[in-house]
């Protein structure tokens, strides 16, 4: 939070500010360091580099995915459904109540739309 100059209007953060704060929880950033894993996996196996990862309400690791649409021959194989289809079979639920979806790109509408 910038804090008010003398002059009563806020001051912009300094670089430093901007370098220590962040507005996000331990267990995000540990998720998206394992999405950005499953990226590089999905890298090295000739794939497009995303992956992602799902958490459930209790920021329990659900399960994580990469791209295997060339692999497997399945244009549906991106790394969300990769991942969703994961979680709820290991759950045994085609819902995930509360579950966190992570991913390394914006998803595209099909994803979005799952
Ligand atoms: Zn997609």
């Amino acid at each position: 939070m910038a804090q008010p100059s003398d002059n009563g209007s806020p001051k912009p953060p300094s670089s430093k500010q901007i370098e220590t704060s962040t507005a996000f929880a331990p267990a995000d950033i540990r998720a998206m360091h394992l999405a950005l894993e499953q990226a590089r996996l999905a890298e090295q196996a000739g794939e497009v580099p995303v992956g992602a990862v799902i958490l459930d309400a209790q920021g329990r690791l659900l399960s994580v995915g990469h791209n295997l649409v060339i692999s497997h021959n399945d244009p549906t194989a991106h790394a969300e459904i990769v991942a969703l289809r994961a979680a709820t079979r290991s759950i045994g639920n085609y819902r995930l109540p509360g579950a966190t979806l992570f991913v390394t790109l914006e998803p595209c509408a099909m994803c979005v739309g799952a």
